[in-house]
């Protein structure tokens, strides 16, 4: 009897493990965290993770601490993770904050801010009504190999990619002349034609933030794109804007020009999130802990701010 039903036992919780590291869409994303017992996705990309952490001297990253999501994968396989701490806003959270790092994969410093801002406030912070979304590795494919590289393993710059309503008309256009086609820029064949610019578009659709902070490298400054800050639709975003330099001895606050299909132009400008993308000042794994003291009470001040939705 039972070697009878062992092959369709087996079957079917192949059919069910599919059904959770595959689904595609948004709505029917896992609502319970895979890491216990490790997914064996997971455990593999923690396995590389900490290949990564060893060689940047990072000390140990204990990445089955976290209570990990997965449903997308790259194209060539890497799941595109991320977690969360405090209530959902469908159970009433009023404040959710998106933090998304290693965007660009050769920016090395973001990853680790991410990491020890998610040890931040897994130890240390309690969670009243509000929520914070961490994607600590949003391009895993280009962080992951031995030379990390901007764009994913299709050479696209991802941050290059999101459907923005001046896609079409303009992204290969600007890429041409602007950048002389300067394949590290690239923003892809189509619009939303990666699997790591969908993952962050369905973070924004899920969990509808009040605000989205992204962190890059090496620019050296803060910048924002979203509601007007002159208008009062802007006033809250603005205080925040003003309070996270002034919390990071007065960091430079620049308004960076936005990009066909650049996160702040989707996000900021077409969907009214308050997007602030943080440029660390170097790539240089050794400093990781420097940055992490200069911008800790900005990123804290910012999950902690309230702000209104602008997308339900
Ligand atoms: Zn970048």
């Amino acid at each position: 009897m039972l070697f009878k039903t062992l092959p369709i036992m087996l079957l079917v919780t192949a059919f069910a493990y599919a059904q959770t590291v595959e689904t595609t869409s948004t709505e029917e994303a896992p609502k319970t965290p895979l890491t216990y017992p490790l997914n064996p996705v997971v455990k593999k990309f923690c396995e590389q993770l900490d290949e990564k952490f060893k060689a940047y001297k990072w000390g140990e990253a204990h990445c089955e601490y976290f209570d990990w999501i997965n449903v997308r994968k790259t194209n060539k396989g890497t799941p595109l993770i991320w977690t969360t701490f405090g209530e959902e806003k469908s159970k009433g959270a009023a404040n959710t904050t998106l933090i998304l790092c290693g965007v660009h994969g050769d920016e090395i410093t973001p990853v680790k801010f991410c990491w020890d801002l998610m040890r931040e406030l897994k130890s240390n912070h309690t969670f009243n009504n509000k929520m914070v979304v961490v994607a600590p590795v949003v391009s895993p494919d280009s962080f992951f190999i031995p030379r990390p590289t901007r764009t994913n393993a299709a050479g696209v710059d991802v941050n290059r990619n999101f459907p923005t309503a001046d896609w079409r008309a303009e992204a290969h256009k600007r890429w041409k002349t602007n950048y002389r086609a300067d394949k590290r820029k690239f923003p892809g064949p189509y619009a939303a034609s990666e699997q790591e610019t969908i993952f962050q578009m369905n973070l924004i659709l899920r969990y509808k933030p009040n605000k989205v902070i992204t962190v890059h490298a090496p620019l050296t400054m803060l910048d924002y794109d979203g509601p007007s800050l002159r208008a009062e639709a802007g006033k809250s975003a603005k205080e925040l804007l003003e309070q996270m330099s002034k919390k990071s001895d007065g960091y430079k606050v620049s308004n960076y020009p936005i990009f066909p299909g650049s996160l702040g132009n989707w996000s900021g400008k077409e969907k009214h999130i308050p997007t602030y993308t943080l440029e660390l000042p170097n790539s240089n794994p050794l400093e990781t802990d420097k940055f992490w003291l200069l911008f800790k009470d900005a990123v804290i001040y910012a999950i902690e701010h309230p702000m209104k939705p602008t997308i339900d």
